[in-house]
């Protein structure tokens, strides 16, 4: 569904990556690891299109989407959760929410809206709330409620556990197999390996720019350099 062949991105000078290539298929939770600084947010940004590649081919469903802008790549049915959740914050829940349905129609929203209750019945609660005044774990089930809205066919979410209790996070990682099991193909940029790679089907490990390893979310947890790397030991 999503495949990047040989993909480098730079900063000026700065190669933050440095020839990647991995593949993600329909209806998988793939979980690209790496530390802090190994080109994981811009891993998923150049897919959104900002940066550009600088070289190197992104297709979507097939089509070469290298040279299309963040819009159009929107457009065709991805929506990414970013990093530190930023849900306009003197909005209400469902004004947010709203923001995310804008372009689809009445019927659609309406059910859309209705799963995105179904899925976090906390937001239904808080429709009212000014998403500012949520908490943490509140604002990362808006802002992946909010990507829903566009009715995407793939979710990029980029760490979404950060900063988040244990509890919260167990909650948000079950949502997100419940979105694969209902048909979401999922790509989820995490330093939390663990948990990142018990929920994976398939995981990339992502250094200095490069995929040095690739594997099932399963063998990853047991490959003896992850754990020694990302899984304390
Ligand atoms: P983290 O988990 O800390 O967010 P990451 O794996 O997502 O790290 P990136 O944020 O993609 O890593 O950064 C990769 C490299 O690119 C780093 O060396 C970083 O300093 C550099 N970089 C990222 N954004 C920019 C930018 N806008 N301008 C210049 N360099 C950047």
């Amino acid at each position: 569904m999503l495949k990047l062949e040989n993909v480098h991105t730079h900063y000026g000078k700065i190669e933050a990556l440095k020839g990647v290539s991995l593949e993600v298929n329909k209806g998988e939770i793939v979980s690209l690891i790496g530390a802090n600084g190994a080109g994981k947010s811009t891993l998923l940004m150049t897919v959104c299109g900002d940066p550009r590649a600088s070289s190197g081919k992104i297709f979507f469903e097939g089509k070469d989407i290298t040279q299309s802008n963040t819009a159009e790549i929107m457009r065709s049915g991805v929506a990414i959760v970013p990093e530190g959740r930023r849900v306009f914050s003197g909005l209400t829940v469902l004004e947010n929410l709203h923001m995310g349905g804008f372009f689809t129609n009445k019927h659609d929203f309406d059910s859309t809206l209705e799963h995105v209750f179904q899925l976090f019945p906390r937001l239904r609660e808080r429709q009212n709330q000014r998403s500012g005044t949520m908490s943490g774990g509140e604002q990362q089930m808006l802002a992946i409620g909010r990507a829903l809205m566009t009715k995407p066919r793939m979710i990029f979410l980029d760490e979404p556990s950060l900063g988040l209790a244990p509890i919260i996070i167990n909650q948000i990682f079950e949502i997100i197999e419940q979105l694969r099991d209902e048909g979401m193909t999922v790509f989820l940029v995490e330093q939390n390996a663990n948990q990142a790679l018990r929920l994976a089907d398939r995981g990339y490990v992502l250094e200095n720019g490069e995929v040095v390893l690739q594997d099932t979310g399963d063998n990853l947890l047991v490959n003896e350099d992850v754990r020694k790397a990302y899984l304390g030991g």
